[in-house]
């Protein structure tokens, strides 16, 4: 796939290089003009100023394609999805704007359970092919790296069968797909024997999963009504053993001081954090755990759901942003937008907006070989076709987008 001959982009009117940390300041990234990007074997040899770059040596041998003055941001990644699942819950979404509660919806046999039906029903050709349609679409919105969870099983067997298709699609498709086993909450036939599901997740579905190369992460989610943090614990400390790097879903719907769960347990990544205090923002800080936000969800469930960026900004975080795309609360596809509203409805900077969604995804992920475009790093970027990089994030919906590079190979749109 990836040609051993050198390639350089040149006439680049915006070359966007977000720094490895995201610091104190609301510009964690520095734009050269006149900028060139050399490649070679997937990965960055050389890039940012043209006259710089075109004196490399391996710059005289190298295959030349003009930008065109267009700008060239790293690839897009996607640090938090549900991407794979099965049927879709639009009569849900319905139901809300119609004003009907969580209770009534679940009554109607809404919310997770009817995932775990859909996914129950449906082959596993079948779960591939939709789940393709939607990785295919993030692609086009200049995604090159993209994690997608389990959670949608409940059972060992409906776990394996979504981690099945977590690998197809790694092995079909030119993004990088990076895979999370999640315990999403305890099914309803499983109530009364709390302790024996969790027990299972631990000693079945864990080491399954743990199993696959592509999987390298466990997830839990900590609220009223799924795990309980000591319940967490438990279940992140079987997945350090399995080695397993941790994520947890905390504090989305109340303060259940998950953040500090997060620092505690030094989790990789704390994801959600719409109710969370300035306590667990700073304890989040001070141990390191990227604080990653989900916009996506303040757009699909409406009401006062927007996660605080500015804040946890402010107390010190790196702040990543996800699209959290799922059928019942973020049936969102489009990064750049996550990125628009990170910026407009959770008080980031455009610029903090896009290292949020380079740099800060790959830190969310334990990567790094990706992020930014620093010599030796995997050669994934976005050519938006404008001569300026925010033209991201100023269309949403209508990205002016000309083109992704995936290791180096530029597919253009
Ligand atoms: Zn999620």
């Amino acid at each position: 796939m990836t040609s051993s001959v050198p390639h350089l982009f040149t006439e680049i009117g915006q070359l966007v290089q977000p720094h490895l940390s995201e610091g104190d300041t609301r510009t964690p990234l520095t734009v050269t003009p006149n900028a060139s990007l050399l490649l070679a074997d997937g990965r960055v040899v050389a890039a940012g100023d043209a006259d710089l770059v075109g004196t490399h040596p391996q710059a005289a041998a190298a295959t030349t394609t003009s930008l065109q003055g267009r700008a060239v941001v790293p690839g897009l990644v996607d640090s938090h999805t549900h991407l794979v699942f099965a049927g879709e819950r639009v009569n849900e979404f319905a139901m809300r704007t119609r004003g009907e509660t969580y209770e009534s919806i679940a009554a109607a046999g809404g919310g997770i359970v009817s995932s775990v039906a859909a996914l129950q029903d449906c082959s596993l050709e079948a779960l591939v092919a939709q789940s393709e349609r939607r990785l295919s679409h993030m692609q086009q919105l200049g995604v090159t790296t993209v994690e997608i969870k389990s959670g949608y099983g409940l059972s060992p067997d409906l776990e394996a069968k979504q981690l099945d298709a977590i690998e197809i699609l790694a092995s079909n498709s030119p993004l990088t797909v990076l895979g999370t086993v999640l315990a999403h909450v305890v099914p309803k036939t499983m109530r009364s024997r709390r302790e024996e599901y969790i027990e299972q997740f631990c000693e079945v579905v864990l080491p399954d999963a743990a199993r696959r190369e592509i999987v390298r992460y466990c997830d839990v989610f900590v609220e009223n009504g799924a795990f309980t943090p000591d319940e967490a614990t438990r279940i992140s400390n079987k997945a350090r053993e399995l080695k397993l790097e941790v994520k947890l879903h905390v504090d989305q719907l109340h303060d259940g001081s998950g953040a500090a769960l997060a620092a505690e347990l030094g989790a990789l990544s704390a994801d959600h954090l719409e109710k969370t205090n300035a306590e667990g923002a700073k304890a989040l800080a001070d141990a390191g755990v990227v604080a990653t936000i989900l916009p996506g969800c303040g757009l699909f469930l409406g009401g006062d759901n927007w996660p605080a960026g500015r804040p946890l900004r402010d107390a010190g975080c790196s702040v990543a942003v996800a699209t959290d795309c799922n059928p019942g609360s973020s049936m969102v596809l489009d990064l750049p937008l996550c990125g628009t509203l990170s910026a407009t409805q959770c008080g980031l900077s455009l610029e903090e907006a896009l290292w949020g969604i380079t740099r800060g995804g790959a830190m969310a992920l334990g990567l790094n070989d990706r992020g930014t475009l620093n010599p030796g790093e995997r050669a994934d970027f976005v050519v938006v076709d404008s001569s300026d990089w925010r033209k991201l994030f100023y269309t949403p919906g209508a990205t002016p987008l000309f083109g992704v590079g995936i290791a180096g190979n530029l597919i253009r749109f």
